[in-house]
């Protein structure tokens, strides 16, 4: 892993202002994508912002009778919010059927939806990948394939979004 700067962020202006100051710095929430990334130094971020202790994991009710969900909820506080639960069953659904009791305890709503693509060329150094490597090509055209884009793909690339949540917000119009 390549070396990197590491601070924690006071609030979200701290957040917004050591971002603003450091060009390729990544917010740092759960960890569980970005770091995986860094250890293959497909993400090589010079500055990591921690965000994980501002206080942004609040899910609460909006005016409109839906529901405002922080992006440091982790995955499990939303599955089983019983508001949720309730009004939103596909949403937690959703997100039960991704990963590890593990992972949902430690992953957040902001970096679910931030997540890069687990395309595997995509997380292999040593292949041509536009996502990566801009103008290196995409090796998914020809390579293995089955778990990326039937639609809405685009000449360039094939990747899918990695979030299983993404797909139910989407659905729920959020
Ligand atoms: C073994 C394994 C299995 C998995 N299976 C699934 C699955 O089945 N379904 C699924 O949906 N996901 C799956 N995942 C992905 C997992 O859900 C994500 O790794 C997790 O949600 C990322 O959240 P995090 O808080 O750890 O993000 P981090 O790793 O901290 O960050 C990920 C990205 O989001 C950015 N980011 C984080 N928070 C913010 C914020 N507040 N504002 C702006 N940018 C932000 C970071 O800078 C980084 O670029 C799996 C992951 C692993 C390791
Ligand atoms: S589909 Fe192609 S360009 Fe997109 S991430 Fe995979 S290899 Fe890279």
């Amino acid at each position: 892993m390549k070396p990197f700067a590491f601070e924690r962020a006071r609030d979200v202006d701290h957040a917004l202002s050591l971002a603003a100051s450091s060009p390729g710095a990544r917010f740092l929430a759960g960890g569980t994508n970005l770091l995986d990334l860094m250890k293959l130094e497909i993400e090589q971020p010079p500055r990591l912002i921690d965000v994980g202790r501002l206080p942004l994991a609040e899910i609460s009710e909006t005016a409109s009778g839906g529901l405002r969900i922080g992006a440091l909820a982790t995955n499990t506080a939303v599955a089983s919010d019983p508001r949720v639960r309730r009004r939103y069953p596909a949403l937690a659904r959703a997100i039960l059927a991704g990963g590890s009791v593990q992972l949902r305890n430690k992953a957040s709503v902001g970096g679910n939806l931030m997540q890069r693509t687990r395309c595997p060329y995509f997380m292999d150094a040593a292949k041509p990948c536009n996502k990566r490597l801009p103008g290196s090509g995409c090796s998914a055209m020809e390579g293995l394939s089955s778990t990326l884009a039937l639609f809405g793909a685009s000449e360039m690339c094939v990747a899918v979004s990695p979030s299983d949540m993404s797909v139910a917000l989407a659905a729920f119009d959020a």
